[in-house]
């Protein structure tokens, strides 16, 4: 559990971010809190550089929205602020806090505060020690998660996680993989340092979509240079894809060509801006023209097929309404929110499917790699 969300053992896949204002601006940091829990945002980390943000915790956690999770690099002092802050959570990193007294101090801490504790690797901070004995590989990954693990765990802790990150896709996802090998501790999954949205959007969704496609990964954090909006909007479009859980609208929108006679990326810009706090899973379709408009406006729950200055709207249940290009936009938008109000009357609202849990009673921790 990190706070009340529930990570691991068969729980669905949790969406994380991250935020960037400066965590001592308190009002930047929980307006951009609220900004991605909106987006369906779930856990939300926030870095603790120094003792002033770590003191700006004792204002952020209790405002905020979701369960805050302190970064901590170098200094366990920052770790126990945190936690009496009333962070839910801690990442540490086990390549700069280092001494095992210093570990277990924080771990004795958390334990008694019930707060979470994430085992943060990265390949490009690996302890020196294990570099020199594994080399640069997801062998050195495992092996310093591993000791850091066992460490906090002879203490008698037991909320863990672990997170094995590179900016690399194939380490990232050798590591993941021999991970699940040596221990049943809850992974979280990233592509770390991925670069823009572009680039690290697709890297993102071919590294975690590969690992999550096997059963690996808990909680996922999509890492952009860019607004942690998206990223949240990108981890939702990961596991929409995967169907391991489902939020807010799925868009379906064609490519267009010479027959497309309408502002199509602008009407689906519109939309989207339009439905953006939707929770509700819906299937929105925004088509140019008549060839492959109605069938895939007919087939989701509403859409748009183009036409000449207009299209017309599809609404499941509804006979196609035609409407001037200027009307579609608020059609689709008011029609989407009709919908969504009646699910969420019955009881549908979104839910995630039932995600895959490892096996309980199975050893933590096994033999370490070498
Ligand atoms: S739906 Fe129509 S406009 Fe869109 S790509 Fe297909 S043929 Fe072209």
């Amino acid at each position: 559990m990190v706070g009340p969300v529930a990570v691991g053992g068969g729980a669905p896949v949790v969406v994380q971010t991250m935020t960037n204002p400066d965590t001592r601006d308190v009002a930047a940091t929980l307006a951009q809190i609220e900004a991605v829990r909106l987006r369906g945002a779930e856990l939300v980390r926030v870095a603790v550089p120094d003792a002033r943000a770590a003191r700006a915790l004792f204002d952020i956690a209790p405002r905020s929205g979701l369960p805050v999770i302190a970064d901590i690099h170098f200094d366990h002092r920052l770790a126990l602020l945190a936690v009496e802050a009333g962070a839910a959570g801690l990442r540490l990193n086990p390549g700069n806090i280092g001494d095992p007294v210093k570990i277990r101090k924080v771990a004795l801490a958390a334990a008694k505060a019930g707060a979470a504790v994430r085992v943060g690797v990265n390949s490009g901070s690996l302890d020196p020690a294990m570099l020199a004995k594994y080399g640069r590989g997801p062998e050195a990954m495992v092996a310093s998660a591993l000791r850091e693990a066992a460490l906090i765990e002879e203490t008698g802790y037991a909320n863990l996680k672990v997170s094995l990150k590179a900016s690399d896709v194939g380490l990232t996802a050798a590591a993941a993989r021999l991970w699940s090998q040596y221990s049943d501790i809850p992974q979280h999954l990233g592509i770390t340092e991925s670069g823009d949205s572009r680039s690290g959007s697709v890297r993102s969704a071919v590294g975690l979509g590969i690992l999550l496609n096997e059963g690996l990964g808990d909680t996922v954090r999509v890492s952009l240079t860019g607004p942690p909006e998206d990223e949240v909007d990108c981890a939702w479009e990961i596991l929409r894809s995967l169907e391991l859980r489902s939020r807010g609208p799925n868009f379906i929108s064609c490519p267009t060509c010479g027959r497309c006679e309408i502002d199509l990326p602008s009407l689906l810009a519109d939309v989207k801006s339009r439905l953006a706090d939707l929770a509700v899973p819906l299937t929105v379709a925004v088509m140019g023209c008549v060839v492959n408009g109605p069938g895939e406006a007919g087939a989701a729950d509403l859409g748009v097929a183009g036409g000449r200055g207009g299209g017309r709207l599809f609404v499941r249940g509804s006979r196609p309404r035609a409407l001037p290009y200027g009307e579609l936009a608020a059609a689709l938008e008011s029609a989407a929110r009709k919908m969504a109000g009646e699910r969420e009357a019955a009881g549908a609202a979104a839910k995630g499917r039932e995600g895959r849990g490892r096996p309980e009673g199975a050893a933590r921790l096994k033999t370490p790699p070498g």
